[in-house]
């Protein structure tokens, strides 16, 4: 048996790692970080940092979308010409050919974008297609890997019930079957036992905290609340220009031709057509806006991922 600690570059998914450290023969534990390519450079750096301070190495988990892409085009051509409920005499020829040459360029190599084109749309709190895909299916993929060779795995949390109420029902221990048992050794956690844990391994926390951070992972996260996203576009409006590119490609790839970051408000997407990463931000900015701004009052408090595996802070 080997025990997989995840490490995520936040904080509790570090405690986690330092505990593993305390109570674990060296040889008894394997350290994985799932790379969507949508974390902030500073995460990478401090991956980095944590396997030199821990001497624990951190193996990268990177999926790679190439054979999707190309299904993807394919089916594209070969599909979307036919009839189809939204569409009686098919996609149109000509966004057919925008997005067919579109996928002729192959894909970025980047796994939360390449996935977001594949789709033609972004993940959102209703389908959080990205944590299937960027981290809880290359988590399980690697934990098959480890069975095979070691017989079991202990998959190590680092979650904690005071995030919220559905982590507050998890148990400490979970056998999955399969030869994967799930253990949580911070589930009952405070946030300064947290910090303490760091402090008592001589191990700094991950800057972005002290940059206004409530939590670090994608940068932003799709559930990210509106002062975190105000936050982000003041001190990282390099984030945002990103975010921003990569509505345009997955606009391109899209058979509207359009495609948000943050969904609707309210559920309505079609009311934030045309409403894109940037006016989002002038709106939260200027407190202006009507139901959009409205969508994130409702959400002014981080909303928490729902991978019961806690994949994402
Ligand atoms: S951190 Fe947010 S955007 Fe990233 S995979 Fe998790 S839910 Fe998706």
């Amino acid at each position: 048996m080997i025990a997989q600690v995840s490490v995520s570059g936040g904080k509790d998914s570090t405690a986690t790692l330092l505990v593993a450290l305390e109570t674990l023969p060296r040889d008894a534990f394997v350290a994985t970080f799932c790379d969507t390519g949508n974390e902030h450079p500073m995460t990478y750096e401090y991956i980095g940092y944590l396997a030199e301070a821990t001497g624990v190495p951190i193996k990268t988990l990177k999926p790679d979308f190439t054979d999707w892409w190309w299904h993807r085009r394919d089916y594209v051509r070969d599909h979307w010409g036919r009839p189809h409920k939204n569409y009686p005499d098919g996609v149109p020829q000509a966004d057919i050919d925008r997005v067919l040459s579109f996928f002729e360029k192959g894909p970025t190599g980047n796994p939360y974008l390449d996935l977001c084109i594949i789709k033609g749309r972004f993940p959102a709190r209703r389908s959080q297609f990205c944590t299937q895909f960027l981290k809880t299916e290359p988590s399980n993929e690697y934990a098959l890997e480890l069975i095979e060779k070691h017989g079991a795995v202990e998959s190590w949390q680092g979650v904690r019930a005071e995030e919220s109420a559905n982590r507050a029902k998890l148990p400490d221990r979970e056998d999955v079957g399969g030869g994967l048992t799930i253990f949580r050794p911070i589930l009952r956690w405070n946030v300064d036992q947290v910090f303490a844990q760091h402090r008592k391994h001589g191990i700094d926390p991950n800057p972005l905290y002290k940059l206004g951070m409530n939590r670090v992972g994608c940068m932003p996260c799709i559930n990210a609340a509106k002062p975190e996203i105000l936050e982000i576009s003041k001190r990282f409006p390099d984030q945002i220009d990103r975010i921003e590119e990569w509505e345009r490609l997955v606009s391109t790839a899209s058979k509207r031709g359009m495609s948000s970051f943050f969904p609707a408000p309210l559920g309505n997407r079609g009311d934030l057509m045309g409403r894109n990463i940037r006016e989002v931000v002038r709106w939260l900015q200027t407190q202006r806006g009507g139901r959009l701004v409205d969508m994130f009052k409702a959400q002014s408090e981080p909303l928490m991922c729902s991978s019961a595996y806690g994949l994402c802070e």
